[in-house]
């Protein structure tokens, strides 16, 4: 069973799984990576940001089909999937959870981790080691307000909940204990 963790590239995901996960043991899977693997096994390519620029729509759908098997493969046992609920592309806003991917995974609890937008660009700006905040994702408040938008419609399609916490800045371990709290109930609930 799946916890999808997403937000806004930046918005501090990873760091808040991490607090969390000092809280309750649940392993931690990144999409991302599944996804880059999927495109170095099938098209040898092994940077992220040459997979949107170089491949076809069916090359895509094809690293999402291959990505989605794998992850479902970790899911046997409950674990989070830290990932994106839309990839802001220069083409428009593209689901991370299209349709077919939605379908094949058990995915029962949705946390969407949020932020001040003037924050989470500082947040970008500082870590500079990562590419981020460029082009269409700029528009941080549009961006978090489609997340919301997107993740309660993968919810009503899985019957999942959605859960909303914010990343305050110099707070994300009492954002990554709010999240903890959650894993543990949802982690109860599965067991009851
Ligand atoms: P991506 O989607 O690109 O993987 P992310 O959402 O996982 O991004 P992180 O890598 O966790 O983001 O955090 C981005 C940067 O913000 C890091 O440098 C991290 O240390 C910092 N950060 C995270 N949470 C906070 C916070 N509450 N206050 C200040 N800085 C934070
Ligand atoms: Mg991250």
């Amino acid at each position: 069973m799946i916890a999808v963790v997403v937000g806004v590239p930046g918005v501090g995901k990873s760091t808040v799984v991490e607090e969390a996960r000092k809280h309750v043991d649940i392993p931690v899977y990144n999409y991302g990576d599944f996804f880059v693997k999927a495109a170095t096994e099938l098209y040898g390519i092994e940077d992220r940001d040459e997979i949107r620029k170089k491949l076809t729509a069916d090359q895509y759908k094809a690293l999402h089909e291959r990505a989605s098997k794998m992850v479902k493969e970790v899911a046997r046992e409950p674990i989070i999937l830290d990932t994106h609920a839309l990839i802001a592309l220069e083409t428009g806003y593209m689901p991370g959870f299209p349709k077919f991917v939605l379908e094949k995974l058990p995915i029962s609890l949705f946390i969407v981790v949020e932020a001040d937008p003037e924050e989470i660009r500082g947040r970008r700006e500082r870590d500079r080691g990562r590419r981020r905040g460029s082009g269409p994702e700029a528009d941080v408040e549009t961006h978090q307000m489609l997340n919301r938008v997107a993740v309660v419609s993968y919810a009503i399609e899985k019957g999942a909940s959605v859960f909303i916490v914010k990343n305050e800045e110099g707070k994300a371990k009492e954002a990554g204990r709010k999240v903890a709290e959650v894993l543990k109930k949802w982690l109860d609930g599965l067991r009851s």
